[in-house]
């Protein structure tokens, strides 16, 4: 049935099913209203946990629960599996689009929580050769190059060959990258440690590298230092001042502050630098009456987090921009929050847009692991780090981590990882590898109208980095 056929009561349409969109559909349990979730992957995703899918502690499903099983109990929420191609401020409505199919959703009230995607600073190509880490797809990706790449090195039998195989840089000192970093080495460390022949996983060369001058740079210089120190000693490289001006097969290059380049030779790269707000934030901007994105395509929101002159089409998460609210989970969170309570005392004639109190962010504080039993953590003026952080680390992820089973499972795994030196999730497949760019060849050649891909595409690489250009026949089936 459609879900215009069934509306009588007030439409909430939430795009998301994020922090920020979960909470919605969520706290609007109870409400006089019918929602509308779409979104358009099938789960909700725990993405501060992805770094530990890619390098192999967890497995998909326990950072990534069905979002309609999720609000199955929630009667007056509709999940729909879809990706939002267009909103209409005028006409109040929602077009998203699933296979061939297109629907349309009408709504009274709207809440954008469609986030952020990874930034390459106007060098999109950069992403064939350095996935980001964004969702479970890039996990995956990223644990099959991984991987591959200690595969490789033991497979190939030239030294400088292997030596490339055997160097990772992660781009971008952020909590992502540290915390990326740090896992690499102890894959290489203690898990891999005496599973090859030729190799020795423990001279492999892990690199971090950024082009501010500091590690973790939102946690302050102690903190920032400390998570440095500790990276240091586990034998990560830390490049600082290095700014990286081309990505490509055989490696990266970097140019340093005094505007030097050299390069670095490597398989497997990670990019961990940037974000950029979802493209539809800037289609709700244009719509508004003058609301603009910054320069990382987020919106830049009214104090009460709605676009300018649509006091009940909201933008909360990662997609807005407000001074002072950082881009992570209790933003959106909170976000969504504001937004479903000022929805709520709309319904009971008590809430006059002119009127509303600013959004105001509480900060709950931010922390990072560095490695297993190491964090860092910042909580308003207080800052610490080692064993105690990690303990906090530790029990605020398993709280926020949705669903019972998946929070007993996750303690299972941490156990076998972190008191032991195992990881249960080393699997890597082809598909995992080399879709990503196949499905990109394949999108681009239908785009052209051509069976091939597009005079300019990246090849196809590798699981052990090599190209691997599409046939006609694959691009075709
Ligand atoms: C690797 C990583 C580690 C992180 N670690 C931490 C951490 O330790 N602590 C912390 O607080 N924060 C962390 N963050 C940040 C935190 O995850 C985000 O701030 C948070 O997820 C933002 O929530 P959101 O709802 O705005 O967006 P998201 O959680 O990104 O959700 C966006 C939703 O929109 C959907 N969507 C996007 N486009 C469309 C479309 N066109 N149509 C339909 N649906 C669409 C997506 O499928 C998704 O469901 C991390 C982020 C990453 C990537």
């Amino acid at each position: 049935m459609g879900v215009e056929a069934t509306q009588k009561r007030h439409r909430v349409v939430v795009i998301g099913s994020g922090f920020g969109g979960l909470t919605a559909a969520k706290a609007l349990k109870r409400a006089d209203v019918d929602v509308t979730l779409i979104a358009k992957t099938t789960h909700h995703l725990f993405q501060p946990l992805l770094y530990q899918v890619a390098t192999g502690i967890l497995s998909e499903g326990e950072i990534a629960p069905s979002t309609r099983v999720i609000l199955r109990k929630n009667k007056n929420v509709e999940v729909l599996l879809g990706e939002v191609k267009s909103i209409d401020l005028a006409n109040k409505t929602v077009t998203s689009k699933l296979m061939e199919m297109n629907t349309v959703t009408p709504f009274d009230s709207l809440i954008v929580a469609a986030g952020a995607q990874q930034s390459y600073f106007g060098n999109d190509h950069f992403g064939a050769y350095a996935p980001g880490m964004k969702t479970i797809d890039d996990a995956l990706e990223l644990r099959g190059r991984i991987v591959g790449a200690f595969e490789a090195a033991e497979v190939t039998t030239d030294p400088k060959e292997r030596d490339r195989r055997m160097t990772f840089v992660v781009v971008g000192a952020g909590p992502t990258g540290v915390e990326l970093a740090g896992q690499i080495a102890e894959v290489a460390d203690r898990t891999m440690d005496g599973a090859f022949r030729n190799i020795d996983p423990r001279d492999c060369r892990v690199i971090l590298l950024d082009a501010a001058p500091a590690v973790l740079p939102p946690m302050g210089e102690k903190l920032g230092l400390k998570a440095q120190h500790r990276l240091e000693r586990m034998g990560v490289e830390i490049q600082l001042n290095a700014m990286v001006t081309n990505v490509d097969y055989m490696g990266i290059t970097v140019k340093e502050k005094d505007g030097t380049e050299r390069r670095i030779e490597c398989a497997c790269k990670v990019w961990s630098a940037g974000v950029q707000g979802n493209p539809l934030g800037k289609m709700i901007a244009e719509q508004s009456d003058g609301t603009e994105v910054d320069r990382a395509g987020r919106v830049v929101v009214e104090p009460d987090l709605t676009v300018k002159g649509h006091p009940y089409v909201f933008v909360v998460g990662d997609l807005m921009s407000v001074p002072g609210v950082p881009g992570m989970a209790q933003g959106a969170i909170q976000g969504a929050k504001y937004a479903t309570n000022h929805i709520k005392a709309s319904l009971k004639g008590n809430d006059t847009p002119a009127e509303r109190k600013p959004f105001k962010y509480f900060d709950k504080g931010s922390m990072a692991t560095v490695s297993r039993f190491n964090a860092v953590c910042k909580v308003g003026k207080l800052e610490f780090g080692g064993f105690l952080a990690w303990l906090a680390w530790l029990g605020l992820h398993l709280f926020y981590l949705v669903g019972h089973k998946n929070r007993f499972t996750t303690v299972v795994a941490w156990f076998i990882t972190f008191i032991g030196s195992g990881r249960g999730q080393l699997a890597i497949t082809e598909r995992w590898i080399y879709s990503r760019l196949a499905m990109e060849q394949l999108q681009s050649a239908k785009a052209a109208g051509a069976v091939g891909p597009k005079p300019g595409t990246p090849p196809v690489e590798s699981a052990d980095g090599e190209p691997a250009a599409l046939t006609k026949e694959q691009a075709a089936g």
